[in-house]
């Protein structure tokens, strides 16, 4: 409850108006009920039919007397006086027994065994026990007035559910109190309870389909729509026109059974948590409202028993109809309740705990009662007359006083019990310690980071336990850092170590408030404080404070909550570990990303500095050619000699500056996409090799070349040259790392079977492979994984044996990848390497040449 809702504003005047408009009707009606309707001493229903009598024999034997010839239970007066029962039936004002004083004499006729019989009825006339009777009226009008009241006056917000549940409350009040005269025709009474009865439906239907959420509403609409114009039209219709009891009756059974439906539903249903809660918390209202009355004059009627229960069911119902309005306030506005809302459930709690024990133990007595009377009427001790209860007897005595110690003693044990699961519907959690220790210990586990922390300890544990103020720190080397402060507002400054140092001193105990050893600030608040250790190291202090229902620990709870802060220990140390974890993975991503960046800047320099040396060193090896070929004038022999070791060497050198300069262009959008028949392009590739072999070495070649294509060549969508850069790379390393004589066979095919590659995927599928076999030097197993990096070689060393940079395979490997092929290699050291390029294959309709 917010507290600007207490402040006085215009249109609380209007509603306090309206309440104290309900309030007068109501006790106007009872009034009527107490001062207007006779005092005639007989009861009757609609029908005329005799009920029963007010006073009995034993108590008023004078008036038994001058009555005795008259009516008895079970007849149907035709006539009281004047009014006739046809006339009573049409005439809403028609006042039974009206005009008749005490005492005097009704001349009435009345149906008895079919026959029609006239006689005299002499008017009671008010008398202590009648006139209590018809005050006590009162008590079932107000609670209802109460709860409307308190909602109109005091609950904010003032929306659609807040004005059906004033409606719902000032409805049953006034129904009940015009239900008191309505026999009687006092008023009008007859015609606003029917009104009222035949505007409970839509009203009570509405008001369950909008708490505690609103249900679905669109569908239902209509059908509320139409049930709230029925219910007007009925009700305006009334005023000319009465209605038989049943129809309006009827239609107030049907909304109490369609609300109560819903209700069920949403008590059982697959709803959230919060609405199965409050749905449970109004049904269980209800249920106390309704059942013990219900029970107490059921049980008689079902037994057969001869005992009459007399007053005891409306004493009970006037006692258990409040629970219903003020279930339903504490089930919906629980939450804005704040302060008061503990002590709104423990209220609730023990009200409807003695009434329901009170019950119980009237029916215990009952019962007991029915089983003496039964015994005394069979002994013959009891004669005559109305059973009565018969409790002078030694045994019955003994009886009753038992029942009473046993009732005493069941309500101590019971009445922990009882509130512990009015507590679980009412927060959903339930105080038990075992319960709580062994969730918790399934929740830590997964715990891994603090907020998640922080949130299971608040929502969870701190409620579970009624705490209601509660704070961690975690004590580092440094000033204490907070993990949570739950309903104090946090420190904003870091604590000083002393301050929670002297707290902690003090650690175990429960502090009580406004003592003398209460903490000093910032910690007055706290009433008991839990060192948590790991490892015999103090890492964390748990405070706590304000907790319901009198702000103390118990040792036993104490206990409790040390076993529980060990765990949260755990729990800290595994976010500890966790939470370094992550920032460790953090650092590295970042490293890597630097680290990536770097390489891409060095690559952009190799790059840069690869372009500015091709172009002097392709005039230099020109000019040292012209120099060679004596174009610019005669050169000796050893200068000669000495030119072509230069020529050699920048050769070599622009060789390295084309692959690194090819290294870096080897991907998809540098690729011209053009249909490449791989068989010539292979041949011509092996022609060439065998060019160079034979202009390095000496005739006949060392090395054999073989070329194997299958009959029909495949075809691929590719870069011509860069595919022939492919070939060539692994002919010149073929060539290298093979001896003398030995044979390099180059083959084209059609591939079959399952390959992997950025263009090829997983699938098994038909591609174009090439392959480049020697009979060389192989490659060691362990080696044959890196070969593809920049830079790499088998035999790093200095004293190497053959040239080249490390560079040739990567080249191949990013030009397959970026025609989206793959490469392989198999090998065997001493024995010889076949290397694979397997590509994808030309779709068939593309034409080569
Ligand atoms: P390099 O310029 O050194 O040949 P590559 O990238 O072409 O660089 O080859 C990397 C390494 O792989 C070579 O140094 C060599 O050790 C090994 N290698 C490549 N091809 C063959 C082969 N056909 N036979 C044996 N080893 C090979």
């Amino acid at each position: 409850m917010s507290r600007a809702g207490f402040r006085w504003r215009g249109s609380d005047g209007i509603l306090a108006l309206v309440a104290v408009l309900v309030l007068a009707v109501g006790v106007y009606y009872v009034l009527a009920f107490y001062l207007v309707v006779p005092y005639a001493g007989v009861d009757y229903d609609h029908n005329w039919v005799i009920l029963g009598f007010d006073e009995a024999c034993n108590t008023n034997p004078a008036w038994c007397q001058a009555n005795s010839a008259s009516l008895s239970v079970g007849d149907q007066l035709l006539a009281a006086g004047d009014l006739t029962l046809e006339r009573y039936e049409h005439d809403r004002t028609a006042m039974p027994f009206a005009g008749y004083g005490p005492g005097q004499q009704v001349p009435v006729t009345v149906l008895r065994d079919g026959a029609i019989q006239r006689m005299s009825w002499q008017m009671l006339g008010p008398t202590l026990r009648t006139r209590a009777i018809r005050l006590s009226s009162l008590l079932f009008f107000l609670p209802f007035w109460l709860a409307g009241s308190a909602v109109l006056l005091f609950l904010r917000p003032r929306d659609g559910r807040w004005l059906l549940l004033v409606s719902f409350n000032y409805l049953i009040a006034l129904w009940i109190a015009s239900g008191i005269d309505e026999l009687y025709r006092v008023s009008s009474a007859m015609l606003v309870c029917a009104m009222l009865s035949t505007l409970a439906a839509p009203i009570f239907i509405h008001l369950h389909m909008l708490v505690p959420t609103p249900l679905e509403m669109r569908r239902w609409r209509w059908v509320l729509y139409g049930l709230y114009a029925v219910a007007v039209l009925g009700c305006v219709w009334q005023i000319w026109q009465p209605v038989p009891e049943t129809a309006y009756l009827g239609a107030m059974v049907v909304g109490i059974v369609w609300s109560l439906a819903i209700l069920i539903v949403r008590s059982f249903g697959s709803g959230p948590t919060f609405v199965r809660h409050t749905a449970r918390l109004m049904l269980m209202g209800v249920s106390l409202a309704f059942g013990p009355g219900i029970l107490v004059w059921l049980i008689p009627q079902l037994a057969g028993s001869a005992t009459d229960p007399g007053m005891i069911p409306v004493a009970i119902m006037t006692l258990s109809l409040p629970l219903l309005p003020f279930f339903y306030i504490y089930a919906l506005y629980k939450r804005p309740l704040g302060d008061l809302e503990f002590r709104a459930n423990r209220l609730l709690s023990l009200y409807s705990f003695i009434l329901l024990f009170g019950l119980a133990f009237v029916v215990v007595f009952l019962a007991g009662n029915n089983i003496f009377l039964a015994i005394a009427l069979a002994n013959g001790s009891l004669q005559g007359g109305a059973p009565q209860p018969v409790f002078e007897s030694t045994p019955a005595m003994a009886f009753a006083l038992g029942v009473s110690v046993v009732f005493l003693l069941l309500a101590l044990r019971a009445w922990m019990p009882y509130r512990r699961f009015v507590d679980r519907l009412a927060y959903g959690t339930e105080h038990n310690p075992e319960t709580i220790i062994r969730t918790f210990a399934n929740e830590i586990p997964r715990v891994l980071e603090r907020p998640a922390l922080a949130r299971l300890l608040t929502h969870d544990v701190s409620p579970a336990l009624l705490i209601r103020q509660s704070a961690l720190y975690l004590l580092g080397a440094e000033a204490p850092a907070l993990v949570y402060a739950d309903g104090v507002a946090p420190c904003r400054e870091p604590q000083p170590v002393p301050h929670l140092t002297e707290v902690l001193r003090r650690s175990g105990h429960y502090v009580a408030p406004d003592s003398e050893q209460c903490f000093p600030e910032p910690f007055a608040w706290v009433r008991l404080a839990i060192p948590i250790e790991v490892e015999g190291k103090r890492m964390a202090a748990w405070l706590f404070g304000k907790r319901d229902p009198d702000d103390y620990y118990p040792q036993p709870d104490v206990e409790l909550l040390t076993t529980l802060g060990n765990q949260v220990g755990v729990a800290l140390e595994t976010t500890r570990l966790f939470e370094d974890l992550h920032r460790r993975a953090t650092e590295l991503e970042t490293a890597y990303r630097d680290l990536q960046r770097l390489d891409k800047l060095k690559d952009e320099f190799v790059q840069n500095v690869s372009h500015e040396l091709r172009t002097p060193l392709t005039f230099l090896r020109g000019y040292i050619d012209l120099m060679i070929e004596e174009v610019l004038g005669p050169v000796a022999q050893p200068q000669r000699e000495a030119l072509q070791t230069m020529s050699d060497r920048t050769e070599g050198v622009i060789r390295l500056v084309n692959d690194i300069i090819s290294l870096q262009q080897a991907s998809a959008e540098q690729m011209v996409q053009e249909p490449v028949n791989l068989g010539v392009l292979a041949r011509s590739c092996m022609e060439a090799a065998e060019v160079a072999a034979r202009k390095h070495n000496a005739e006949p070649p060392l090395h054999r070349f073989r070329l194997e294509l299958a009959e029909d060549v495949p075809h691929v969508i590719g870069d011509r040259r860069r595919l022939a850069q492919v070939v060539d790379n692994l002919l010149s390393n073929a060539v290298k790392f093979s001896p003398d004589g030995g044979l390099i066979i180059v083959r084209v095919a059609y591939r079959a079977g399952p390959a992997s590659g950025p263009g090829l995927g997983d699938v098994a599928r038909q591609c174009a492979l090439l392959e480049v076999i020697d009979q060389g030097i192989g490659i060691p197993a362990a080696e044959i994984d890196h070969i593809w990096q920049r830079f790499y070689q088998v035999d790093g060393s200095s004293t190497r044996r053959f040239g080249g940079m490390g560079l040739g395979l990567s080249i191949v490997r990013g030009i397959v990848e970026a025609h989206g092929g793959a490469v392989q290699v198999r090998s065997k050291e001493g024995h010889g390497s076949t290397f694979q390029v397997i590509l994808p294959l030309a779709p068939a309709a593309v034409k080569v040449e």
